[in-house]
């Protein structure tokens, strides 16, 4: 039967065979708990309520929020009843949270309080906005033309009636998060919706089920906390939200008293996590630790599986592709390896998941999988976008049906991805490539190194050249000499940084990705400008 793949399913299933699984949302206060079916009866109510200030079918109603309930609920009401879901990176600055807003043409806004001064800038640019709900703890007085989003929901009707619609509608709208450039919008369907939650049940992947406690640390404006809390409500699993400014130690809480098996964040986050479970060595229940967002070193993966003892797993994708594209499994032949061996495997991007279609290409040609040879990954699949949201088309990411990612890789002859940089990282030094994460992977590796960053800054002679940024350790101290020593036995010189800078910390950017862009720009002219 040609049955439409809505959202309205995932909510259906999950509401019904799953009533009393549990959502465990914390707040500044204390965490709140409740159940699916609970949080079915808010959600009609809350689509009634936006129905009744004006949203209609294909309107984009706006969520500035934390990872929470109120969220979570916004993440079905929307797209139930027929609207777009548009969750926005509240991090972003003035200018781009206003363009985002505008281009999008949000009728609506749902605006947690504690990130209410983020709006209240901006307000008076905002040109379809007609109505802000206020979420979180109420204090004395809300600003003027703002409503209270709990006495929407208490005042709604729990009878609204879900539309039957279209696959191919839009459910979501996300903005890329402007690591490389200004924010562009990338609009979802139910379909892709559907079959991407689909995919993160599949034991090849992450194999989300009823037996897990998840706790997506990925914000919930970021590819949908890469689509997990759809996946996990349909799949009940249970969720656990760690709501506004969650601290390592309060992940560690969350991690050990709700006892979560599956755990999302980018390696800056594990990476700080790591940092607490050494300080505080805590019994867990995690079956995996999942990373993506941006390349992760072994060095880290090997801390959380050698030392601490937690599996940890590898995923590649962007917002863009909803985002799941690739996870890093051994396969059975890969448990004979030494374990340097499968870590080189473990921190590769892994192969794509079932339902993409991969290729990899250099000047239009395909290239074949040695090892060696590097190209973009350009990809085919029922989730990935055809385009940008209202976009003049001058930067179509889709050329002879393939979406073109930007991201240069080599890939093993039994398909494993190895990411070598964005083609805008990637340093190019007298016609030779070489791979900022490479680099940045090896120093990492130092025990003194707890984080480094590479970007490829124009040079006289060459073109470019690399210049690294290393943050040690607490307490750690280790000369350039030594650094470049270690880079001796895998690098060649000309591979080499042409020079290691200490730093208290490398920019990152909204989502937790080092800001490779202002340290390129802030270090513009190191090679051509005698120093001082
Ligand atoms: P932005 O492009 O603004 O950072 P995205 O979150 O969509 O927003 O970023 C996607 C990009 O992040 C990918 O194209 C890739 O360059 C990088 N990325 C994502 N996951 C990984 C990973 N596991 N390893 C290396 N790079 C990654």
């Amino acid at each position: 039967m040609n049955t439409p793949l809505t959202t309205r399913h995932l909510f259906d299933y999950g509401t019904t065979y799953f009533r009393s699984q549990g959502i465990v949302s914390r707040q500044a206060s204390g965490a709140t708990r409740t159940t699916f079916g609970e949080i079915g009866d808010r959600v009609r109510r809350l689509a009634s309520g936006l129905r009744a200030l004006g949203v209609r079918q294909g309107d984009r109603v706006g969520t500035v929020m934390w990872n929470d309930q109120a969220h979570l609920e916004s993440y079905f009401a929307i797209p139930c009843m027929g609207a777009v879901l548009h969750t926005i990176n509240f991090r972003m600055t003035s200018e781009h949270l206003s363009h985002v807003i505008n281009h999008a043409g949000d009728r609506v806004l749902i605006v947690d309080r504690s990130l209410w001064p983020q709006i209240a800038a901006i307000r008076e640019t905002l040109k379809t906005v007609t109505a802000i709900l206020l979420t979180g703890p109420a204090p004395g007085s809300d600003p003027d033309r703002t409503l209270d989003y709990e006495t929407l929901i208490a005042e709604s009707s729990p009878e609204f009636a879900f539309p039957d619609l279209d696959e191919d509608s839009p459910m979501g709208l996300c903005y890329t998060s402007a690591t490389t450039g200004p924010p562009k919008g990338v609009l979802y369907s139910h379909r892709a919706l559907y079959l991407h939650s689909m995919t993160l049940g599949l034991a090849n992947t992450l194999g989300l089920s009823a037996d897990d406690t998840l706790l997506p640390i990925v914000p919930m404006f970021h590819v949908n906390a890469w689509g997990l809390p759809f996946a996990a409500f349909w799949l009940g699993a249970k969720i656990v939200l760690p709501g506004p400014s969650p601290h390592p130690e309060d992940l560690l809480d969350l991690l050990q008293r709700e006892k979560v098996t599956l755990a999302a964040g980018v390696p800056t986050v594990w990476l700080g996590l790591a940092r607490e479970l050494m300080k505080r060595p805590t019994p867990l229940n995690l079956r995996l630790a999942v990373s993506g967002g941006s390349a992760v070193p072994q060095s880290l993966i090997r801390l959380y599986e050698e030392t601490l003892g937690i599996p940890f797993l590898h995923a590649y994708g962007m917002t863009e592709t909803s985002p799941l594209v690739t996870v890093a499994r051994l396969r059975p032949h890969h448990r004979e390896l030494s374990y340097d061996e499968q870590l080189t495997i473990k921190a590769s991007q892994g192969i794509p998941v079932p339902g993409l279609t991969f290729r990899l290409e250099r000047d239009g040609q395909e290239v074949s999988w040695t090892g060696n040879d590097a190209g973009e990954i350009c990809l085919k699949g029922p989730w990935i976008a055809d385009g940008y949201y209202r976009d003049q088309g001058s930067s179509t990411p889709v050329r002879d049906g393939w979406f073109h990612t930007g991201d240069v890789a080599t890939v093993t002859a039994e398909g494993y991805v190895h990411l070598l940089d964005r083609t805008t990282d990637l340093i190019k030094s007298g016609g030779e490539w070489i791979s900022s994460v490479d680099l940045e992977n090896a120093l990492m590796a130092h025990p003194a190194v707890f984080e480094a960053a590479v970007v490829g800054v124009p040079h006289p002679v060459w073109d470019e050249r690399p210049l690294a940024f290393v943050v040690l350790k607490d307490g750690c101290e280790v000369s350039k000499e030594e650094l470049f020593a270690s880079l001796a036995p895998r690098y060649a010189r000309w591979q080499w940084p042409d020079d290691i800078l200490f730093v208290p910390e490398v920019p990152k950017s909204s989502v937790g990705k080092f800001l490779k862009r202002a340290l390129r720009e802030q270090y513009r002219t190191y090679f051509t400008n005698p120093r001082e």
